[in-house]
């Protein structure tokens, strides 16, 4: 028997990490996100969304493909396994992010997206994917309530984040079977009890 995936989806402040660790405790599912859960994906990590390499020149194809490299490794390391043995997964951020940032914020043609991403997941794809619907201006307070370093996603400014929270908007609402669209502008608790209602229906 093989667990599922669920993926927390989301533009930054959204509130995905918060999310997916309710989640995780309440379903008793292991955890991980992207970028950055392996050691691969450290030093991916780094190199995409630290200040300090601000001034490293990343094409962005190349910041698909090092986010989508990142999603290989994860899923070799982390989520395959924990799949394999049964456990429930949920993962903050996976192949719906990069449709959204690099697809819909960046411009790159998602068909071929999809194509890399495919190579990398080898078509592994969450059960459900939870968009954590937010205004981008509420999300950039919230990550600046934070007082955490702004990171270099988040540097691309509002117009940025609005046209990847309609590309999540648009993706979510063409595929309603493995997407569940929620206002994240609400209390904690009424979030992680609706997430937990839809993701009891599933397992
Ligand atoms: P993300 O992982 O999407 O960047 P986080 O879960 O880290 O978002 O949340 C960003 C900040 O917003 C944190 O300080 C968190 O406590 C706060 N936050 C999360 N969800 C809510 C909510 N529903 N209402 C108010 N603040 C929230």
């Amino acid at each position: 028997m093989t667990g599922k995936l669920i993926a927390l989806e989301g533009i930054d402040g959204s509130g995905k990490s918060t999310q997916a660790k309710l989640l995780a405790q309440s379903i008793d599912a292991d955890t991980t996100f992207e970028p950055g859960a392996t050691e691969l994906g450290t030093i991916i990590r780094k190199s995409l969304l630290h200040s300090s390499s601000k001034d490293l020149s990343i094409s962005v194809e190349a910041e698909a493909l090092l986010m989508i490299a990142d999603r290989a490794q994860d899923i070799a390391e982390n989520i395959t396994p924990a799949l394999s043995l049964g456990r429930n997964v949920v993962v903050d951020r996976f192949s719906g992010s990069t449709i959204a940032y690099q697809g819909y914020g960046r411009g790159i043609n998602t068909e071929k997206l999809q194509d890399a991403i495919r190579l990398a997941t080898d078509g592994l794809e969450p059960t459900l994917n939870i968009l954590l619907d937010i205004p981008a201006d509420l999300a950039m307070e919230r990550v600046a309530a934070t007082g955490k370093q702004i990171d270099r996603m988040e540097k691309l400014g509002i117009d940025f984040l609005n046209r990847v929270r309609q590309g999540y908007l648009s993706m979510a609402s063409a595929n309603p079977d493995n997407w569940y669209i929620l206002d994240s502008d609400r209390p904690i608790d009424d979030i992680a009890e609706l997430i937990l209602s839809r993701v009891k229906d599933l397992l």
